[in-house]
């Protein structure tokens, strides 16, 4: 296992959007393990392959106080089981680090993904494990916590980091 570099905002790669796996591989295997590492060694709940400059609908998660119940979803596919309300969750990101937004979001979603093996499996996350994929295939499609607050607000933390970068 290897710890990746986390792309940081407003970083453009991030705006790429994620390729369809289609090889279920040990290539994949790998790319699935050092994403659960690289989470877990910057103490994050989730991360998507993109964060790490790897142009593949992957994403893994994990929300447990013990961080033991480890979950990969790849090629994740979103169904919103109801209309959008507050989460009531203060969002992170790994890429945007030191900034915490609540985000809108629906409360009931149905996830429909792959697991390694490439066998079709779906998933009703609750509480924070919904929230936490929602972010994450988010940035599968190039978009980012910060696109769902006001530009000014977007354009401080942008400052911020880039000055942070330097
Ligand atoms: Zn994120």
């Amino acid at each position: 296992m290897t710890i990746r570099k986390i792309l940081t905002f407003p970083d453009p790669a991030l705006r790429n959007v994620a390729k369809e796996v289609t090889e279920f591989n040990s290539e994949l295997e790998k790319l699935a393990d050092d994403l659960l590492e690289t989470m877990y060694e910057n103490n994050g709940i989730g991360l998507a392959a993109i964060q790490i400059g790897v142009l593949k609908r992957i994403i893994v998660a994990d929300v447990s106080e013990e961080k033991n119940e480890p979950h990969v979803f790849v090629n994740p596919k979103i169904k919103v089981l109801d209309e959008k309300k507050k989460g009531g969750y203060d969002e992170g990101c790994l890429s945007i680090p030191g900034f915490y937004e609540e985000v809108v979001r629906p409360l009931k979603v149905e996830i429909n993904f792959q697991n390694l093996e490439g066998e079709n499996k779906s998933l009703f996350p609750e509480g924070l494990l919904g929230i936490v994929v929602q972010h994450e295939a988010d940035h599968l499609d190039g978009k980012l916590m910060v696109d769902y607050i006001s530009s000014v607000k977007r354009q401080r933390i942008r400052s911020k980091l880039l000055k942070m970068k330097k």
